[in-house]
């Protein structure tokens, strides 16, 4: 029974669309979520989950059944080791551990999806409804109408899109000009058993958190998952300026690749890079997009977009997804306040996005420097020096920043806008 005279819709169940979902269902608010693919379903690869995202899973009770998930006995992840990519492997540096409280947990993807849907009522959600369009309502004022490829069509109070990068409900609903924008970064990802690598020779600890072998417009994330058998590999390629440049030519955003196509763009790097790459296997290469410029608004009349659909980031803070976890919470708690009602939505969407934006942008400038400090393109240049003046206090804003202080500034901004 719901707790409220309103209806939510989410479009898209990824990690965002879920989490928030799974938030509004807790507290009673009447939501579905309209899912285009078949199933829950996410990439073969891993994800970096920081302590502000932890907090929010915790703070939902379903941080245990992502534990689990992870086959890990420990949150496992800290910041960054920079490390050289070129021979010698020289330690650039150590990312230190401020708090305890400072771990992540790296974790396959789909373990990731698959720890949160247990906590979603499976009634609440809607497969193969490919969102094509979201009108007003002709019937009932403030209403919103999704159509869906299918032909069929689902109503709803508030429209929520957390249908990613490629966000249908941003450019149906938002006629936005801020759009997905290819940085002329790429990304060849792929998985490797750790033991083959130790087999193989390699002398780099992979075991510790997340190892950044660094080096001139390239740099390479690995971590481990699954209990640590296995280490997520992203080795990144930089061409011209970063949003700038000229767009090197791309078919599609993700496209199988080869472990000597990988080897030829990291030539003359280091041994333990060598020796990475060869062992490689099912690498794909990921053209980087990333939402450029800003959205002027992640909302528009009863339409918010929470995750990538809002600010599609570059993947260097390991942020993105933390960042929409962090608005879906914001809006769930928001929207779950027992102040809130069908006829203060407005106003409670306006004051998710004053204060959402401003927080999420920082965030995402600070991936775009991460970027470029670890590609040697920082202010104080290529060098173990430079790279440490570059990146240090990178993670602490994005880790320590208080979500529920955000939260009582909103409560006090509705309340002297009357809306409260
Ligand atoms: C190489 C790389 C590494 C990254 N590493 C990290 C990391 O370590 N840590 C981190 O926090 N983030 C990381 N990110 C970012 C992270 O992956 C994203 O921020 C996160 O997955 C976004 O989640 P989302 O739910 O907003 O969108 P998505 O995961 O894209 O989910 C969108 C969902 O909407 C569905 N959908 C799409 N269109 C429609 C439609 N029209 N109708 C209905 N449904 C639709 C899709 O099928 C999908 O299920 C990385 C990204 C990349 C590319």
């Amino acid at each position: 029974m719901s707790k409220k005279d309103f209806k939510v819709a989410i479009v898209g169940a990824g990690v965002c669309g879920v989490a928030c979902a799974i938030m509004l269902a807790q507290q009673g608010v009447d939501v579905e979520i309209f899912e285009s693919t078949s199933r829950f379903g996410e990439i073969g690869a891993g994800i970096g989950l920081g302590p502000n995202s932890i907090r929010i899973l915790k703070d939902l009770g379903v941080f245990d059944d992502v534990f689990k998930q992870s086959g890990e006995e420990d949150l496992n992840m800290v910041a960054y080791r920079y490390i050289s990519g070129m021979e010698g492997h020289e330690l650039f540096y150590d990312y230190p551990l401020l708090e305890e409280q400072d771990r992540g947990l790296g974790i396959a993807r789909s373990s990731l999806l698959d720890g949160l849907v247990k906590h979603i009522d499976p009634s609440l959600v809607h497969f193969n409804k490919r969102c094509t369009d979201v009108t007003q309502s002709p019937d009932n004022v403030g209403r919103s109408i999704l159509h869906f490829q299918d032909g069929s069509h689902a109503e709803a109070d508030l429209v929520i899109g957390a249908d990613g990068i490629k966000s249908k409900v941003r450019s149906v609903a938002f006629g936005s000009t801020s759009n997905a924008t290819f940085s002329n970064t790429v990304a060849y990802r792929g998985l490797v058993s750790y033991d083959k690598l130790k087999d193989a020779g390699i002398g780099t600890d992979l075991s510790g958190g997340i190892v950044c072998f660094i080096g001139k417009d390239k740099h390479i994330i690995t971590y481990p998952i699954r209990g640590g058998k296995v280490i997520n590999v992203v080795a990144f390629v930089t061409v011209g300026e970063v949003l700038k440049g000229e767009a090197l030519p791309r078919s599609s955003w993700v496209v199988p690749a080869t472990t000597k196509e990988l080897s030829t763009d990291y030539e003359g790097w280091g041994r333990d890079v060598s020796i990475l790459i060869s062992q490689l296997s099912d690498v794909n290469k990921w053209s980087i997009h990333v939402i450029h410029p800003p959205m002027k608004s992640y909302v528009h009349g009863r339409t918010a977009l929470i995750g990538d659909a809002a600010h599609a980031m570059f993947t260097h803070l390991g942020a993105g997804a933390g960042q929409g976890l962090e608005d879906g919470y914001l809006l769930a708690r928001l929207l779950s306040h027992p102040a809130t009602n069908a006829s203060n939505l407005t106003a409670v969407l306006q004051t998710y996005d004053e204060i959402r934006r401003p927080r999420a942008q920082d965030v995402w400038e600070r991936s775009y420097n991460s970027g470029e400090a670890t590609e040697g393109r920082g202010p104080h240049g290529y060098s173990p020096e430079g790279i440490r003046m570059d990146v240090a206090d990178m993670f602490s804003p994005v880790w320590h920043h208080d979500l529920s202080e955000d939260i009582d500034i909103a409560k006090r901004q509705l309340h002297d806008r009357g809306a409260f």
